[in-house]
């Protein structure tokens, strides 16, 4: 189509969901395999609500790395940005359901092919087409994928991107909490859009307060947006010249899973081609309440890819 481009940058896995809560990973009686990796749903959001999307990345030369980039693929997200690691396998994740209903993960990543991206293998022609170039979550953490991180936002940026960062703060995934703290925020000023979750304000800000002096500690004068996502309690926008909340939607909760990539997505796809929203409260609180009611629509669902929703679903939910 002929849309803007929005390239997202990062990871793809596949989450092996059991099927009973409650049982340890050696006691699960099953699997199910749920594909992920936030900057990929992000790329399958776009995707889905008619936008032009790209993920770059990279996968194993190997059975899942295959079935995930005709996930994409079969999804309309240009997969031209995919390496394929011929040594390392695909990233997985091993969830266990915990009886209080919260997720554990064990990360196959030994080291997985993600992880393995080099600058030199970036499709660099791809990524300077980008109107929008979107990151954050693993892809920082270790060489060479930092390096090619570090390349990509770089080359988006030369070339006129809006920088999209959501941290996506994966904890366990870190050598320490003062190791993700550091390198989280040392490409926070690079950004032009930030989106952090309530959890990640609290642990970026040291504080258990979240309000609007906490969240204003994380502005930047460059910044054209920052945005807190607060679950069923919607979100916070921080511009330059106004600020306020939008009210998430009732829904049906089921599984949370990518509620904060779809909510993500679902902006990026309403701002890619009009960045003037940025600057005109009305327009962008309408578009926050487009993205509320993505989110809260890939709650209703379990999984993320499978209850990311069309536009559709979105638009029967804003007219309900
Ligand atoms: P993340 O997935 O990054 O933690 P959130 O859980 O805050 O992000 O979800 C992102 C957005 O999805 C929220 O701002 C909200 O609009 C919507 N959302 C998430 N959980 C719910 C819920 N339980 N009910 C309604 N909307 C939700």
């Amino acid at each position: 189509n002929d849309k803007s481009l929005i390239v997202s940058f990062g990871e793809m896995l596949i989450d092996f969901v059991p099927t009973a809560s409650g049982v340890s990973l050696a006691e699960a009686p099953g699997f199910l395999k749920a594909p992920g990796g936030a900057p990929a749903n992000v790329a399958i959001a776009v995707a889905r609500l008619g936008g032009k999307a790209a993920f770059v990345g990279k996968l194993g030369d190997d059975e899942f790395g295959h079935m995930l980039a005709g996930i994409l693929k079969e999804n309309n997200v240009i997969a031209t940005g995919i390496n394929f690691d011929t040594g390392a396998r695909t990233a997985l994740a091993f969830v266990t359901l915990r009886a209080d209903g919260e997720r554990e993960f064990m990360f196959y990543r030994n080291p997985s092919a993600d992880m393995l991206l080099k600058p030199e293998e970036l499709n660099l022609e791809l990524i300077r087409s980008a109107k929008v170039f979107h990151y954050g979550s693993i892809s920082l953490i270790v060489e060479p994928c930092r390096s090619a991180h570090l390349e990509a936002m770089k080359e988006a940026k030369k070339a006129g991107a809006l920088l999209s960062y959501d941290p996506n703060l994966r904890l366990p995934l870190w050598p320490s909490a003062e190791e993700a703290r550091e390198q989280i925020l040392s490409i926070w000023d690079e950004a032009d859009l930030v989106k952090v979750s309530d959890v990640e304000l609290e642990f970026l800000t040291g504080s258990d307060k979240i309000d609007d002096e906490s969240a204003l500690t994380l502005w930047r004068p460059n910044f054209k947006l920052l945005l807190v996502t607060l679950g069923e309690n919607g979100c916070k926008y921080y511009t330059k010249n106004f600020h306020g909340s939008v009210d998430a939607f009732h829904v049906e909760t089921v599984d949370t899973t990518g509620a904060g990539d779809s909510f993500i997505g679902a902006l990026l796809t309403k701002l890619v081609d009009d960045q003037s929203v940025l600057e005109d409260e009305a327009r962008l609180r309408e578009i926050l309440r487009f993205a509320n009611a993505c989110g809260a629509i890939t709650t209703t669902k379990k999984g993320a890819i499978p209850a990311l929703p069309t536009p559709a679903e979105a638009l029967k939910l804003l007219n309900a």
